[in-house]
């Protein structure tokens, strides 16, 4: 049974949401350091790691309102 880890209610919805926006500055900062320290190998790297607008699961609690990571 799902619920909150907030408030323990029961009371949840799941929500899928799209991740891919997830991605900010600090893995950008990340990115260039891998592009420095590899000489440009890293120009393959976003191939691997962009997976487009993957979706995942969300648990949208209807009594506090916090949201929970699956
Ligand atoms: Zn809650």
């Amino acid at each position: 049974m799902l619920k909150c880890k907030y408030c323990s209610s029961t009371n949840v919805t799941v929500q899928a949401v799209e991740s891919h926006k997830k991605r900010g500055i600090l893995m950008s900062i990340v990115w260039i350091l891998i592009a420095i320290v590899t000489c440009g190998l890293v120009i393959l790297i976003p191939m691997l790691t962009k997976k487009g607008s993957k979706t995942k699961s969300v648990i949208v609690c209807q009594d506090c309102g916090k949201i929970t990571k699956v």
